[in-house]
């Protein structure tokens, strides 16, 4: 058995490492127990945008309509994959309540805080850590080509706008003008100024290497298979033995629920899989991160190449690099961008969105227990919400004021 730890992380992803990180910089013994690689997981080929402009929660007025439409179109952006899953149609009922204007707007209040918090700390935390992965503050362009979709965009851009997110509105002649890399037949395009990108599996490596100098020991291969609280601490069952600490905060992404019986909670989230295909960088690029609206697929380059990323799939844990839904990146790409790929396809992935059921992340102690902590449910956006997501743990873990409030994301909300 190892030595007993301050606190023991379940999770070395994203969210997991930057709250590890943060805890370490508040004078704690951190130790994070992780079952593959640190950054293996949903964090290492996501499409690296940071957008407080996503602020808007899946769960909208409209949604059930346009998935029950989908459903019949195998390459659609959002899919369920019928099948009998309780835990899937539990969480798809609870989903479904909260499509309309009340949970929508609500939670997109809540969203905005930590996504805003967490945007404005990125650039001192990347420095202070020395963390170089190609972050710039470069915003984020929506390319409508209908125009009936970019009109209906209004409603939402004056709720960004109302909750401090800069909108910037553009007639599709004049940004064919400014983006050559476009093809013709562009609306108008929904301009994001405050949003920004980064190349992610350097982000996530760059996390690991400054949580490591900084003391902190990550223990790879070493799935937690259970845990407990043992009065004054935890002990955590794992592949590689027994640990203990005296807290413990699971931040497994998509993997969260398969232990809430160690937390004696259920957790509302399931895997929403994505896929991402990564190519050597093409001659002719945009100039920003792109959404190619009507595909929903994100366009992200770097100068070490270059991501098409999309599709939400809640199919349960199923591993399987499905050649429809990576065809249709090429495709959704091809409609909008001259060089849609470029000439060397260096990667193809998928990950697993850990998809809260109000999509608000859940952050904060475990209800009726005095060292369980959770932090999951980042859905599209654990990147963008990483920063703040690490500090509002620390500071609710450490007994300090929080730097937000943080009763919008009380795992407390579910118990
Ligand atoms: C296609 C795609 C595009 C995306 N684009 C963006 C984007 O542009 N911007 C953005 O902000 N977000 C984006 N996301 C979302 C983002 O990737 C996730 O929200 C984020 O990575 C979640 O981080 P995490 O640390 O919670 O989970 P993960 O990165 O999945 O980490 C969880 C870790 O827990 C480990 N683990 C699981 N079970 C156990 C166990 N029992 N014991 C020990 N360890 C365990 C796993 O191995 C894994 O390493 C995207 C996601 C996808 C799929």
């Amino acid at each position: 058995m190892a030595d007993r730890d301050d606190v023991l992380i379940v999770g070395g992803g994203v969210v997991g490492l930057a709250c590890g990180l943060a805890l370490l910089e508040a004078g704690r013994q951190v130790r994070v127990l992780e079952a593959g690689t640190a950054g293996c997981g949903s964090s290492h080929g996501n499409c690296g945008t940071i957008t407080p402009s996503h602020a808007a929660p899946l769960a909208a007025p409209g949604t059930i309509a346009r998935v029950l439409r989908w459903m019949l179109t195998p390459d659609a952006p959002f899919r369920v994959s019928p099948r009998f899953d309780p835990a899937l149609w539990r969480w798809m009922l609870g989903f479904a309540a909260r499509c309309n204007r009340r949970d929508w707007l609500q939670a997109m209040q809540a969203r905005v805080a930590i996504l805003q918090d967490s945007r404005a700390a990125l650039p001192v935390w990347l420095a202070r850590h020395g963390i170089a992965c190609e972050f710039e503050s470069s915003g984020v362009d929506h390319v409508y080509r209908s125009r009936a979709d970019f009109d209906a965009f209004a409603d939402e851009a004056d709720q960004l706008r109302a909750l401090g997110i800069a909108v910037e509105q553009v007639d599709g002649a004049e940004y064919l003008r400014g983006e050559p890399a476009l093809r013709e037949g562009v609306a108008g395009a929904v301009r994001f100024p405050g949003d920004a990108r980064l190349r992610p599996d350097r982000y996530v490596a760059g996390l690991a290497r400054a949580f490591r100098e900084a003391g902190g020991v990550i223990v790879e291969d070493c799935e937690v298979q259970a845990f407990e609280e043992t009065g004054d601490g935890v002990r955590a069952q794992t592949a590689r033995g027994v640990f203990t600490g005296r807290d413990l905060l699971l931040a497994a992404g998509a993997w969260s629920p398969t232990l809430d019986r160690s937390l004696g909670l259920r957790i509302p989230v399931q895997p929403g899989k994505g896929y991402s295909i990564t190519y050597s960088r093409p001659a002719l690029v945009p100039k920003r991160p792109l959404v190619l609206h009507e595909r929903s697929v994100c366009v992200t380059v770097w100068d070490s190449g270059f991501r098409l990323g999309s599709t939400m799939e809640f199919s349960g844990y199923d591993r399987s690099l499905n050649p429809v839904r990576l065809a249709a990146l090429e495709r959704g790409a091809r409609e909008y961008l001259h060089e849609p790929v470029g000439a060397v396809r260096e990667e193809e992935w998928f990950g697993w969105r850990p998809v809260s059921v109000d999509d608000v992340p859940i952050l904060g102690p475990v209800p009726g227990r005095r060292h369980l902590w959770l932090a999951t449910g980042h859905g599209m956006l654990g990147v963008s919400m990483s920063v703040a997501t690490g500090q509002l743990m620390t500071d609710l873990i450490c007994g300090r004021e929080p730097r937000l409030d943080p009763a919008p994301y009380a795992p407390a909300r579910f118990a």
